[in-house]
């Protein structure tokens, strides 16, 4: 038995009038996704547990079938493990974004681009290390900084940097940018407003400061294998998601061409996926990024297109490689939805969808209003729903 995860990050969504009151999976036109959901089941999951932050973190670790309730202790650990740095227990590590912050307008300023426009991977490097040398190690402070993807860098600080409310970027687009606050509120500032000097001098990079939020100390994950006792594998361009399966000991693949933007390689993490379950791993994770970007972006056409990519890219193909493969048992979900018409993530339960190629479910329709009406189960149970052998 093959068993396949798809996370198409952020999918789930929210009628929209540009869509004639729809939503996206709605709208988008995806046979091969119609006509599994037509033989599987189709259900709702808490991905987001009560009272937790809708972040990526959150939502994937429930996927990967861990309760983020007991296991989560903040974002950027789990991207300084996907980035191979070892966080000690007398340290923290801060999520570092490049981001754009227009300060005319006085008191804390606008965050125009949580995003800092989106930088190339290289040139983002030159701007951390040169943040490293100028504010970081290299000139003898006590904190450090770490090259991620595009805009999504790692800061490592001692212990008592953590004790500050730090607001995600992403929940300020367009709005008053809410700097931190709390007793380490001021010395995460500094090195917030210390930044703007150092990115003046990177012309060719849009974002003009870093900002610091999802802090927390390095979480002790048992493994995959130990947990679900199975061997998995996963395919991703963020670092978020990496550093879950870093830190539960999975197999992670690396695809030249993924970019976590919407020009990624779908085809390659399609094939990865083959290739590694061909070889002998008997789970695999494909996430794709591109419908949360389209989310937060508010870009329409973008989401719409990018769950049409999932199908003619991934699943068409997937399916098939599957069946050549034996019997072969798949979950799709998105990790938290990313409403277009808010920007944001939210908290509210997505659709699943589970098929067994050997038996056909009660069948349903994919979509957010085809699914109000489902039982919600706990996203941490989804792996167990995946992995029990039918019923
Ligand atoms: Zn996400």
């Amino acid at each position: 038995m093959k068993y396949v995860i798809c996370v198409p990050d952020g999918c789930a969504d929210e009628p929209h009038p540009d869509l004639g009151g729809r939503t996206p999976l709605e709208v988008a036109d995806m046979p091969v996704l119609r006509s599994l959901a037509a033989r599987g089941t189709v259900g709702r999951a808490a991905v987001i547990p009560p009272g937790m932050p809708p972040g990526s973190d959150v939502g994937n670790l429930s996927i990967l079938g861990y309760d983020p309730a007991v296991h989560h202790t903040g974002r950027a650990p789990i991207e300084a493990a996907a980035l191979g740095l070892r966080i000690r227990p007398d340290q923290v590590a801060f999520r570092c974004n490049l981001s754009t912050v227009d300060l005319s307008g006085g008191d804390g300023g606008t965050m125009v681009d949580f995003a800092g426009g989106h930088p190339d991977t290289e040139a983002a490097a030159e701007v951390v290390a040169a943040l490293d040398a100028e504010l970081g190690a290299g000139a003898g402070a006590e904190i450090s900084f770490h090259p991620g993807v595009q805009y999504r860098h790692v800061m490592v600080a001692p212990e008592s940097w953590a004790d500050a409310v730090c607001v995600p970027p992403h929940d300020l687009s367009d709005g008053p940018a809410v700097w931190p606050t709390g007793p380490a509120g001021e010395r995460l500032s500094e090195v917030m407003r210390a930044s703007r000097d150092v990115l003046a001098r990177f012309g060719a990079v849009e974002a003009n400061q870093v900002w610091l939020w999802g802090q927390g100390h390095q979480p002790q994950l048992p493994s995959f294998r130990a947990t679900h006792g199975v061997d998995a594998g996963m395919v991703t361009a963020v670092d978020l998601v990496r550093g879950l399966g870093v830190l539960t000991g999975m197999e992670v693949v690396e695809v030249p061409g993924a970019t976590g933007w919407y020009d990624t390689d779908y085809e390659g993490k399609r094939d990865a996926a083959l290739a590694a379950l061909d070889g002998g791993l008997d789970l695999f994770v494909v996430h794709v990024e591109a419908t949360d970007e389209a989310g937060h972006a508010g870009n329409v056409a973008e989401k719409v297109r990018a769950l049409e990519n999932w199908d003619r890219r991934i699943l068409d193909g997937l399916v098939a490689g599957l069946g050549d493969m034996g019997d072969w048992r798949l979950l799709l979900t998105p990790d938290h939805p990313t409403p277009l018409h808010l920007k944001t993530h939210t908290t509210d339960p997505v659709p699943y969808l589970l098929v067994d190629s050997r038996t056909d479910g009660p069948g349903g329709e994919y979509t957010e209003p085809a699914t109000t009406d489902s039982a919600v189960v706990a996203g941490h149970d989804l792996m167990s729903l995946l992995l029990s052998d039918g019923s």
